[in-house]
């Protein structure tokens, strides 16, 4: 199995052992999560479930930062002024629930993942720090806060920067601090590992001896998080979006090293590309801002319909969101579904193929093994379906294979009459329908009536509004 490393730049084996620690970074739960969000979960998903295909035992593990500026400000918003650590705890766990929700609707497999809420893990993010205090990479500033100290590290271990490229540092002053979290590559700072306290902090501090009263910067805790959930060992892999890799994973890599020796934190750092919506950076400004609720009334199955759109690209490239691809991403998803329940009637007697199943089960690996092709493997699935030579019992065997790592619930699918969502075009005539009844335009609604049977669905007006389901076939 080969997988492009963002630190060497190249496209590395990674090696089979008896486990492997796969870490990712997760939510900032002070909202819902959006699409973009979801394709790096969905993506590091992917990998975790190749991973196993490849026949690794993958431990996954992922943080929750349910502490920072912004999870402070919005429990202010919601409890006043004095808020406190429980009511952070309690405003951030509707949103971790919501978006674990979000995971079971794209499928992602949460329930093999170890989630840290960072708010749990507070006296080992004071000891880290202090172990960087003892060793002269973190000092208590003027202004009460603890900083990172970027010139003895780099006097150390050189390569401050390394992932966002060699001569990173190059023609930059060192020096200045910085509180906040998230900041540009020009504003290179000593970073804050613990911030002080202060009034806009409401009564949201914990207190340390050494430290003072305050709270953890952002970037600490994903160091200190890897090394309590693998006891020590360094992660395998380590996963994130491809804008986490300045400052986050930059600093994460910094505070590890310092306190844990070079090459003692991650071996392979695994970045995924953004998604844009209508080819621009989603803002909550202009609407295109999009979380998986915005789809539930225009589409069955958003979340799989979503899931099955991020199989469409490459991991390593940008990928566009537009509403008409996802509806595409529907349709493929729901003829895939129709093709396999239609084959379970058919295939009932029929013996397997043992030589080709197993042409195309190396066809499938062969993608995944080189870089992550997921959309390769999807072709190998299209390809399946058409090979002429193959039975279909034998096909359904592929699939069943391949869906372990598309998790696209291939295998099962929805049952057609109840659960089994309706297409896209029968539910938009629906719609259509539902309007011409409301304005009394009952030539309109008979003639979509009409439309909606040449598709072979049937609609009841019942007390509760319309109803439709599948005609049955004489
Ligand atoms: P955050 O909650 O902002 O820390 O982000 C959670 C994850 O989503 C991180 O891995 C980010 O890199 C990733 N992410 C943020 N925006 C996008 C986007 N537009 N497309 C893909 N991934 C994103
Ligand atoms: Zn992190």
């Amino acid at each position: 199995m080969k997988l492009y490393n963002s630190l060497t730049k190249n496209i590395e084996e990674i090696p089979k052992k008896d486990h492997l620690n796969l870490y990712t970074c997760g939510p900032t739960v002070y909202n819902y999560a959006h699409i973009g969000n979801l394709r790096a979960y969905v993506v590091a998903d992917l990998l975790y479930r190749t991973l196993k295909y490849e026949g690794f035992s993958p431990k996954w593990v992922m943080n929750i930062t349910d502490i920072d500026d912004k999870t402070i400000k919005g429990t202010i918003e919601k409890f006043g002024a004095s808020a406190s650590v429980e009511n952070l705890r309690e405003f951030t766990k509707f949103y971790l629930d919501e978006f674990l929700k979000d995971l079971a609707e794209v499928n992602v497999a949460a329930k093999d993942i170890t989630f840290i809420r960072v708010t749990d893990v507070i006296p080992q993010i004071q000891d880290f720090i202090v172990g960087l205090i003892n060793k002269g990479y973190a000092y208590k500033a003027e202004d009460g806060s603890t900083y990172f100290s970027i010139e003895k590290y780099q006097k150390d271990f050189g390569d401050y920067g390394q992932l966002v490229g060699e001569k990173f540092l190059e023609g930059k002053k060192i020096g200045a601090r910085v509180k906040s979290d998230e900041y540009e590559k020009e504003n290179l700072s000593d970073f804050a590992l613990w911030k002080a306290h202060d009034e806009q902090d409401a009564q949201i501090f914990w207190d340390h001896p050494t430290l003072g009263k305050g709270r953890p910067g952002w970037h600490i805790e994903c160091s200190v998080i890897n090394q309590i959930a693998f006891n020590g060992e360094p992660a395998d892999i380590h996963t994130g979006g491809v804008d986490l890799m300045f400052p986050h994973h930059t600093n994460e890599i910094a505070q590890s090293q310092a306190l844990l020796g070079k090459g003692n934190f991650v071996k392979h750092w695994f970045h995924s590309e953004h998604l844009l919506v209508d080819g621009k950076k989603m803002a909550k400004r202009d609407g295109s801002f999009l979380t998986l609720k915005n789809f539930s009334e225009k589409i069955p199955l958003p979340g799989l319909a979503l899931r099955y759109l991020f199989t469409q690209s490459g991991y390593r490239q940008q990928q566009n969101f537009t509403l008409e691809s996802l509806l595409a991403a529907y349709k493929a998803l729901e003829k895939i579904y129709n093709t396999v329940n239609a084959h379970k009637i058919i295939g009932e007697n029929q013996e397997l193929q043992k030589n080709i199943i197993d042409e195309y089960l190396a066809r499938g690996g062969k993608n995944l093994e080189t870089d992550l092709n997921i959309p390769g493997f999807v072709a190998s699935l299209w390809e399946v379906f058409n090979y002429q030579a193959f039975n279909v019992h034998s096909q359904d065997e592929v699939v069943a294979n391949f869906d372990k790592v598309l998790g696209l619930k291939l295998a099962q699918p929805p049952s057609i009459l109840e659960n089994i969502p309706l297409p896209v075009e029968v539910r938009e005539l629906a719609e259509l329908r539902n309007q011409a009844r409301t304005g009394k335009d009952f030539a309109k609604s008979d003639e979509i009536r009409k439309q909606i049977e040449a598709l072979g669905y049937e609609v009841m007006d019942t007390p509760e509004g319309q109803k439709l389901k599948k005609a049955l076939k004489m």
